[in-house]
C-alpha cells in the first residue's frame, strides 16, 4: 500500500499479525454528511474488507469530532445546543454509512467522551516542555519536534514565511497549534489544569487513537486535505509525548470534487449524502467511487451515477441469467472454462494487492461479464454456476450487496413510487388498500410512517 509518510508503495506487515490497528479520522459533525464523506469512508471500507479477505483481523476505530470550533460556531449561528446538533448529524452519518454498506467500525469514540484522556495527553506534553500555556490556551511548541513536516514534506522555514501575520500574539511561533482552548463567554467548556476550555481538534484524534488502539498503530486514514495540518500535528504531538512512531502507514484518499472545487460547506458547494442515496442505488454510488483509484481526485456528477446504475444493472442481469442457466438440465459440456476463472481471480487479487487498485479489479469483472455474454449460448449448468459464484463473490468482496433478491433493484425510488400510489389511495379514502400496502411492506422489513409532511419509509 502507498504510504504518504514515505511517498512510496510498501509491503504491508502489521506490528502484531493478524491484528491490524486502523484509525480513520471521522466526521466533524457541524453539518450533515455530504457525498464527499461517503467516498472517504467507502475507501476505508475497501481497505478493511481487503485486509480481512487477506486473513487479517482489522480493529477499526473511527472518531466523531463532536466538539471543535466549527461545531461551536455552527451551534451558535443556529442558536442550538451543540450536543443536539452534533448528535443529529452523527446519526445521519451512521444512517448514510449503513445505506452505503460500509461495515461498522468496532467503535465510534466521541471527543466529548474523552476529555480526561485529552487533558492527560496535554499534561504529558506540558511536563515534557513540548507545550506551553498562555492567556488563550495551551499550545504545542513545534520547535521541540525536529521532525515537524515529515508527513506533508513541508519545511518549517517555508511555513513560517507563508504564515499570515500572527493573529495570536501569545504564541511563540505562528505554527504552534492549540491543544487546549480557553472558553470564551457562552461557549461549552470543561475544567482543566489550564482553566475552563475545550480541546483543540488535532489532540482529540491522538488521544482517541491511543486510548483505543495504543501508542503505535498500523494504519491511519483520512482525506488528503487532512495531511496538513491535521495529520502533521497529530504526529508531532503524539510522537513528542510517547517517543514512539504514532502510525506506521498513512493512507489518504483523493477528494470528490464538484465543478473543479472541493466539496465542503465552506466552498458553498454541498450535496447531502442522504439526498444522493435516496435518489441513486447505493451500490451504484459505490461502483462509481471504486471506478476511480482511491488516491486520485474525482469529479462528482449525476451523469456518472446514472452510468453506474446502468453498469450495475448489467452486472445483476448477467448474474441472474447465469443463475437461471445453472438450474437448467446439464446439457452437453460446453467447454469448462476454469482457466478463465483462475486467471480472473489472479488478476483480481493482484490488482487489489497493488494499493487497492479497484478500477483494475472492476475492469476484470466487466471483461468476465463480456466473456459470459459472448459464450452464454453454449454454457452448461455447472459452468454457469461457477461463473455466477465468481461474479457474485468478487462483487461481495468489494462491498456490493446482492440485494435485488430481497428488495428490488432500485429500492429507494421504488419505495417512493409505492408511497406515491398509497398516498393517492388515501386521498380517495381507500384506506383498506393503503393499510394493506403498509402491512405487506412491514412483512418485508420496511416500516411506513405517516406524518403531517407525508409518509416516510424506513428499512
Ligand atoms: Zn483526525
Amino acid at each position: 500500500m502507498y504510504n504518504t509518510l514515505t511517498r512510496k508503495k510498501e509491503e504491508f506487515i502489521p506490528l502484531s499479525p493478524p491484528l491490524v490497528k486502523m484509525y480513520v479520522c471521522g466526521m466533524t459533525v457541524q453539518d450533515r454528511p455530504h457525498i464527499g464523506h461517503m467516498r472517504a469512508y467507502v475507501v476505508s471500507d475497501i481497505v478493511k474488507r481487503w485486509l480481512t479477505y487477506r486473513g487479517f483481523r482489522v480493529k477499526h476505530i473511527q472518531n466523531v469530532t463532536d466538539i471543535d470550533d466549527k461545531v461551536v460556531e455552527k451551534a451558535k449561528t443556529l442558536g442550538r445546543d451543540y450536543r443536539e446538533l452534533a448528535e443529529e448529524n452523527a446519526a445521519e452519518f451512521m444512517r448514510c454509512s449503513d445505506i452505503m454498506g460500509i461495515e461498522r467500525a468496532d467503535f465510534y469514540p466521541r471527543a466529548t467522551q474523552h476529555i480526561q484522556e485529552i487533558i492527560e495527553l496535554v499534561s504529558r506534553l506540558v511536563q515534557k516542555g513540548c507545550a506551553y500555556s498562555t492567556d488563550t490556551g495551551v499550545y504545542f511548541d513545534i520547535s521541540r519536534f525536529p521532525d515537524y513536516g515529515k508527513l506533508s514534506r513541508k519545511r518549517i522555514d517555508d511555513l513560517i514565511k507563508g504564515a499570515r501575520v500572527q493573529i495570536d500574539e501569545t504564541k511563540h511561533s505562528p505554527l504552534d497549534f492549540a491543544l487546549w482552548k480557553r472558553a470564551k463567554e457562552g461557549e461549552p467548556f470543561w475544567e482543566s489544569p489550564w482553566g475552563r476550555g475545550r480541546p483543540g481538534w488535532h489532540i482529540e484524534c491522538s488521544a482517541m487513537s491511543m486510548k483505543h488502539l495504543g501508542e503505535t498503530i498500523d494504519i491511519h486514514m483520512g482525506g488528503e486535505d487532512l495531511i496538513f495540518p491535521h495529520h502533521e500535528n497529530e504526529i508531532a504531538q503524539s510522537e513528542a509525548a510517547t517517543g514512539k512512531p504514532f502510525a506506521r502507514f498513512w493512507l489518504h484518499n483523493g477528494l470528490l470534487r464538484l465543478l473543479g472545487g472541493k466539496m465542503s460547506k465552506s466552498t458553498g458547494e454541498f450535496i447531502p449524502a442522504l439526498d444522493v442515496l435516496q435518489r441513486f442505488e447505493p451500490d451504484a454510488v459505490r461502483l462509481v467511487f471504486l471506478s476511480t483509484h482511491y488516491r486520485h481526485p474525482m469529479e462528482y456528477s449525476e451523469a456518472r451515477l446514472e452510468e453506474g446504475e446502468e453498469a450495475l444493472t448489467r452486472m445483476w442481469e448477467c448474474i441472474e441469467m447465469l443463475g437461471e442457466k445453472s438450474e437448467e438440465e446439464e446439457k452437453t459440456k460446453g467447454g469448462y472454462l476454469s482457466d478463465d476463472i483462475a486467471n480472473f481471480w489472479k488478476d483480481f487479487e493482484d490488482a487489489m494487492d497493488d494499493d487497492f487498485n479497484t478500477p483494475k479489479a472492476i475492469g476484470g469483472i466487466y471483461s468476465l461479464i463480456k466473456d459470459v455474454n459472448l459464450n452464454a449460448e453454449n454454457m452448461d449448468g455447472s459452468t454457469a454456476r461457477l461463473y455466477r459464484d465468481t461474479l457474485a463473490s468478487s462483487l461481495k468482496i468489494l462491498g456490493m450487496r446482492m440485494r435485488e433478491k430481497e428488495l428490488g433493484v432500485f429500492t429507494p425510488r421504488l419505495l417512493d413510487l409505492i408511497l406515491d400510489v398509497r398516498q393517492k389511495l388515501r386521498e380517495e379514502n381507500k384506506y383498506d388498500l393503503a393499510d394493506k400496502i403498509r402491512e405487506n411492506l412491514s412483512r418485508l422489513g420496511i416500516t411506513i410512517k405517516d406524518t403531517p409532511e407525508g409518509s416516510v419509509w424506513k428499512i
